[in-house]
């Protein structure tokens, strides 16, 4: 078994000194830090506690990048390490059809925000997004030089329209802080050892045999990788089965074929649930719908893929007349079946409905009607039949496609076995998650990079020494990594302590010298 954890110590605390250089030098940093009343008794301690620290990333997504970003920031003497076994950000580049949708700008409020995520909106409600929410993303992406808009309907891009623009930013900030990112690699197996630290097997794409590391404190932010939750395994994590989330619906009807392309503004699908118990709201959803050449594709159908991404349902029913109620709908038909007797079905029909003719026609053929079929010689009981078609239309889902702008696995490691303060595993100490590896998936708007941007730090244990020189550790230790640590929009610090962190006092500690 070979160690190669000096290896790394030397050549991080090496990058470390240079980053450390950098950042003093950044005027903005230094006097925000000087508005903080810190106490400097524990300052060299709280220095040296974290300088020979090794803190090891899985995935260098946005939620490994950010993390370890985060990391450095707070705790600059800290050695990080990104081990990513492909291409970095490789989805912030396709994300977004390539614009990246960074957050949502239109959910100010966390209950609101919470109910965007099918997998966590329980467990988000509370206090999570406080920390770092929405608009903590956009405050810090502006304050790295990256300018933001947010489109109508609350997404939140790039003002260049350009993932590249978020991946520039992430890169030359870890570059700049320091962060270490050593690509081509996977990490396969991770024990804890008696020390309280993580043994990593680490393989080389080139390499046949692993090498082996030591680790202080572990970030998994493997995405949705079978290695990721085999790692959180092997730490004695359970995982919830990984199922894919945010697709459309395959639809088994030839005849919907001819639709291809039609887009219905506002109509209200629901997923039906053989013998549930009880009714799920979300499994209805409306909003526009539109029709591919193998089914269902739009908002409201990708919502409803999300939320009912765990659920086995093959029948989707669709009302296609969300605001016109069943009895209007017959009387409406009625008065037209009356006015335009004479008029053949598929000339005529009501335009109350909004409908367009290849659609009409669709309906017509699946009540068995033909075009040709004069007004006049409809049954009362077929008018009543076409009213419930239209409100009522079922279709059989087949299966599921990947939408092409944006797709996320739900399941993963469960947030029951997280601490939801500071995203630390209740299993293993030292042990951190973030992103998707976690059991927590949003709709589209920008909601799952809001989750990758949300990760905590606690990277230090207690300080017996620290506290005996009257360092008074805060209740709540928690840092979330992603905070802005020197607020633009919000004094998050003031909210939660006016005591820092060992972390905080290291980056006082060199600013001051
Ligand atoms: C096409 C597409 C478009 C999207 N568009 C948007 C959007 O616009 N807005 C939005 O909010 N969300 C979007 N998403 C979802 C978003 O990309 C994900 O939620 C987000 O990337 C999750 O980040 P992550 O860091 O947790 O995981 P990932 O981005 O998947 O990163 C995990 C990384 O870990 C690496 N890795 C895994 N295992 C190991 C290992 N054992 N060793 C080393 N490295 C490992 C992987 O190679 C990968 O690079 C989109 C997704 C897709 C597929």
């Amino acid at each position: 078994m070979s160690f190669t954890l000096a290896r790394f110590v030397l050549l991080h605390s090496r990058v470390c000194s240079e980053a450390a250089t950098t950042t003093k030098n950044n005027g903005g940093l230094i006097s925000t830090l000087n508005k903080r009343k810190f106490t400097s008794t524990a300052i060299p301690r709280a220095q040296n506690k974290t300088s020979e620290e090794l803190l090891v990333v899985v995935g260098g997504g946005a939620a490994g990048v950010y993390g370890a970003i985060r990391a450095k920031t707070l705790a600059p003497n800290l050695n990080v390490v990104v081990i990513e076994k492909g291409k970095p950000l490789s989805k912030v580049k396709i994300s977004g059809g390539g614009r990246c949708n960074v957050t949502n700008g239109h959910c100010v409020d966390n209950k609101m925000l919470a109910e965007n995520y099918p997998r966590g909106h329980k467990e988000l409600r509370g206090a999570f997004f406080n920390v770092h929410g929405p608009v903590d993303t956009m405050s810090w992406f502006s304050e790295h030089g990256v300018r933001l808009k947010i489109e109508d309907d609350g997404r939140v891009f790039p003002v260049s329209n350009s993932s590249s623009t978020i991946i520039d930013c992430l890169m030359s900030e870890s570059t700049r802080l320091g962060v270490s990112l050593q690509t081509g690699k996977a990490v396969i197996t991770a024990s804890p050892t008696a020390g309280g630290k993580f043994l990593l097997g680490i393989e080389k794409r080139t390499f046949s045999s692993p090498e082996y590391v030591e680790a202080d404190y572990l970030l998994i932010a493997s995405g949705n990788s079978k290695q990721g939750y085999s790692l959180a395994s092997q730490l004695g994590h359970s995982i919830v089965d990984p199922v894919p989330s945010l697709f459309t619906f395959k639809i088994e009807d030839p005849r919907l074929a001819d639709l291809s392309g039609i887009t219905f503004p506002i109509v209200k699908a629901t997923l039906k649930i053989e013998n549930a118990r009880r009714n799920i709201p979300q499994l209805t959803q409306v909003g526009p719908v539109l029709v591919t050449h193998w089914g269902f594709s739009g908002p409201a159908i990708l919502r409803l893929s999300a939320w009912g991404a765990c659920v086995l349902s093959r029948t989707l029913i669709v009302d296609f007349t969300p605001d016109v109620h069943i009895e209007d709908l017959k009387s409406i038909l009625t008065q037209h079946k009356n006015r335009f007797a004479k008029q053949k079905l598929s000339n005529s029909y009501p335009s109350e409905f909004g409908l367009v003719k290849r659609f009409w026609i669709y309906i017509l053929g699946r009540q068995g009607l033909l075009g040709d079929t004069l007004w006049a010689s409809i049954s009362k009981n077929s008018l009543i039949s076409l009213a419930h078609m239209l409100k009522h239309c079922n279709f059989y889902v087949t299966g599921k496609s990947q939408y092409k702008d944006e797709f996320v696995t739900a399941g993963g490691v469960p947030l029951s076995e997280i601490s939801m303060n500071t995203m630390e595993s209740k299993i293993q100490s030292h042990l951190f998650f973030a992103g998707e590896v976690l059991n927590v998936d949003g709709i589209t708007g920008g909601f799952n990079f809001q989750n990758a941007w949300d990760i905590f730090d606690k990277l230090d244990g207690p300080d017996e020494e620290a506290a005996a020189d009257g360092y008074e550790r805060p209740d709540n230790t928690v840092l979330n990594l992603f905070s802005p640590l020197f607020p633009v929009t919000r004094p998050s610090w003031s909210r939660r302590s006016e005591f820092p962190r060992p972390a905080d006092l290291c980056l006082t500690a060199y600013v001051n010298q």
